[in-house]
């Protein structure tokens, strides 16, 4: 059967989508705890009153987890609905046969890509009114209705009719045939901060322009704004929906939001030893020799490197752990695989497995760290995971199972 899967090419047409299985965990993989999401959306619903929605924004892959499963996963645990950020990204989840609503919260400007929303029931974002006028006239030609969520800008200077030009773009819009308003909404800039005022003032444009469109007797649809930050920080911006990525995943906008609520990180990044040798003091380590052993050395290879996600700029301060203890990376880091002083690891053998991401033992590395390092955000490290890893769902919650048994 498994070879039978290898040669149908099984892998690579379903690198989203692997099934547990031990021959994909022979290089480096993906672990999905799907108890751990589950968890998670359950959390971030404690969270909410019972009228405003849960949308999981699977965009981006669903942050490098892989998009059909999670989409799955939260939507069986109760999400509301989906957003991602491309067409594409839409199209994947409906021919997954994902058919809950999805929002797309990218741009989208041709007719083209609004015949293929049309056909394939997205929900697109119209960020103005020449955008809604192309909208209407495509959809006119088809004889075909679409919802679509109205996007102002309140301070985040991206996407978005500004704030106090939204009489004018909702009045058009409403009068327009074929565009439905699903929902109005925008998006906060500075959620993350510490300090709030810039975040109160986008609220307060945001109310402003809704109170107007109150007193010009618009009834209003369903608003939202929160990303996952607000969705932490305050009840108060919620609204009808909120739209929640990162802590989905089990990961924190900022540390001072920990206190919050108890999220699980749902990704694992793993490897297995390829390699073991010992080295002499003196020797060079990997491309261009940045790292020379002072001793006598254990070194192990490991199968994982930058064409999977690790980022190249980890080299020598990567850690990763083995039989719970913490190792450290030697010499770049090359494309496909990794080097590691093993020194203090008695014995290591080839196969033994190496965590990357993830917890061994009573230690844990997260994306956090990572991001910490590198002086970026933990997003951009998830989002950084390539397709060539493939994405394997454990379940280390094991009271959540029966939610997951349509699934399986
Ligand atoms: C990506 C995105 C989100 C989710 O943000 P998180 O901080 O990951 O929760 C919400 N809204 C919009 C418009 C986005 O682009």
């Amino acid at each position: 059967m498994l070879s039978q899967e290898l040669e149908t090419g099984f892998i690579r047409k379903n690198r989203y989508d692997y099934h547990l299985s031990e021959i994909i965990r022979q290089r480096a993989w993906v672990e999905i705890d799907q108890g751990a999401l589950i968890h998670n959306v359950e959390q971030i619903k404690g969270l909410l009153s019972p009228e405003t929605g849960l949308m999981a924004v699977v965009k981006a892959d669903a942050y490098g987890h892989g998009a059909i499963k999670i989409a799955q996963t939260a939507l069986e645990a109760g999400a509301n609905g989906l957003a991602i950020a491309t067409l594409g990204e839409g199209i994947e989840l409906r021919e997954a046969g994902i058919w809950a609503p999805i929002v797309i919260l990218g741009a989208i400007n041709t007719p083209e890509e609004i015949r293929a929303i049309a056909h394939w029931q997205l929900q697109p974002t119209l960020c103005n009114s020449q955008q809604a006028l192309v909208f209407s006239d495509t959809l006119s030609k088809l004889e075909q209705s679409l919802p679509v969520h109205l996007k102002l800008d309140t301070g985040m200077s991206r996407l978005g009719t500004p704030w106090h030009q939204a009489i004018d773009f909702v009045n058009l819009v409403a009068q327009l045939p074929h565009l439905k308003i699903a929902s109005i909404y925008s998006h906060l800039a500075t959620a993350d901060d510490r300090d709030s005022t810039e975040m109160n003032r986008q609220q307060q444009r945001f109310e402003e322009a809704i109170n107007q469109l109150k007193s010009h007797g618009f009834s209003l649809p369903p608003l939202h704004l929160a990303n996952s930050a607000a969705t932490l920080i305050n009840p108060n911006l919620h609204y009808d929906l909120v739209r929640v990525g990162l802590a989905l995943y089990g990961l924190y906008p900022a540390p001072h939001l920990r206190s919050v609520t108890s999220l699980k990180p749902v990704l694992q990044v793993k490897a297995k030893v390829t390699q073991v040798k010992t080295i002499p003091p003196g020797t060079g380590i990997s491309y261009g020799h940045q790292f020379v052993s002072d001793r006598t050395m254990d070194v192990a290879v490991v199968g994982i490197g930058y064409a999977d996600g690790v980022p190249r700029n980890l080299s020598n301060s990567l850690e990763v752990l083995i039989r719970g203890q913490r190792v450290g990376q030697i010499g770049a880091i090359t494309m496909d695989q990794l080097m590691l002083d093993v020194s203090n690891i008695p014995n290591l053998q080839v196969g033994e497995v190496v965590t990357l991401i993830g917890k061994d033992g009573d230690l844990e590395i997260t994306a956090d760290d990572w991001a910490n390092k590198l002086g970026t955000i933990s997003w951009e490290i998830l989002c950084g995971f390539k397709h060539r890893l493939p994405r394997i769902m454990v379940n280390t919650s094991s009271q959540k199972l029966e939610k997951l048994s349509s699934l399986t």
